[in-house]
């Protein structure tokens, strides 16, 4: 068998060209929609994100801004920068670039973010609200995710079984409550699991998010399941220093139903989502 390829970026294109048209309604009514991206400290990965989410708002019509923030940065001065935000009427979404320098808490920035303007869907009130099923703003990647499933016409998963490798709060747990939702049964996998490949072996839709290159091998994809590959790994200079996912691409190749690849797969979806998110907020705002 020869996995379909699941083509993030045409999927993206295509939900980026409705985004446009809707922005340009908005516009119309005297609404641009806003999104303000905060990033403290130089990292490199970081700097890239940001740079790439700022290109997309403007290519779909949307105003942002960049708040550059030095590594030093404390949290309270963190939390002024987020407060303004809040209180800014042209910005309806607001991002924090994670990870965050050690003397900043996480958590607590992530709670400071105006709940309607949480576009990450990292707010613990959003994370809630998507867990009892009235999702608002979901997190952008499992999101994505849900895309991809829709557009090869899998939106309903009753009677399939999901299995979701990692359990982070920002993909693998609201990747599973977004499965839930589309009705599969739900495994997740972390560290702790035993006989990782068995479990993986009994999904129909396997979502791997662990952050190793490569990690899952042809042996543990059941014959024409649909593999969603989260992840985004550099291999060492030494190894050709290219872009992989969690998934070994060549091999599950040959036993995938669908696949998605690395580049070009989840990740443009990923800020399409954000985008999404960023035109709701813009509508909230404007009803
Ligand atoms: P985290 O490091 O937060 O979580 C990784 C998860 O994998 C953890 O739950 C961990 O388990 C689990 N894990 C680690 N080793 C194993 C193992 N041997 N067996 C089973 N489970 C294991 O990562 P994220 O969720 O933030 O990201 C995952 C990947 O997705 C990364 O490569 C990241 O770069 C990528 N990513 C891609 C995005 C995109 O837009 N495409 C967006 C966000 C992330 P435990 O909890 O027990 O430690």
């Amino acid at each position: 068998m020869t996995a379909i390829r699941i083509d993030g970026n045409a999927l993206a294109a295509k939900v980026r060209e409705r985004i446009a048209a809707d922005v340009v309604q908005l516009k119309a009514r005297g609404i641009t929609p806003g999104l303000a991206v905060v990033l403290v400290g130089d990292d490199p990965a970081s700097q890239v994100y940001v740079r790439n989410k700022a290109a997309a708002c403007a290519k779909v019509g949307m105003h942002s801004v960049i708040h550059r923030l030095a590594a030093e940065t404390s949290e309270a001065e963190l939390l002024l920068c987020i407060d303004a935000l809040n209180n800014d009427a042209t910005i309806h979404g607001i991002l924090v670039q994670l990870p965050l320098p050690k003397q900043i808490a996480e958590k607590r920035v992530l709670e400071a973010v105006a709940v309607q303007k949480d576009v990450d869907g990292f707010h613990a009130e959003n994370v809630g609200a998507l867990m009892i099923g009235e999702p608002r703003f979901v997190s952008c990647t499992p999101a994505g995710c849900m895309e991809m499933l829709k557009d090869i016409g899998m939106s309903d998963l009753r009677g399939k079984h999901a299995v979701v490798v990692g359990r982070s709060n920002i993909v693998g747990k609201p990747m599973a409550m977004l499965l839930l939702h589309a009705n599969a049964t739900v495994t997740i996998c972390h560290s702790g699991t035993k006989d990782l490949a068995a479990q993986c072996r009994q999904a129909d839709v396997l979502v791997a998010a662990v952050g190793k290159p490569r990690f899952i091998t042809a042996d543990m994809v059941k014959p024409g399941a649909v593999v969603i590959d989260v992840g985004i790994n550099r291999l060492p200079e030494s190894e050709g220093g290219k872009l992989v996912g969690d998934v070994d691409f060549a091999a599950v190749s040959e036993v995938a139903g669908y696949l998605t690849p690395v580049p070009g797969g989840v990740g443009p979806m990923t800020i399409t989502m954000l985008l999404q998110n960023t035109l709701v907020a813009a509508n909230l705002a404007a009803t």
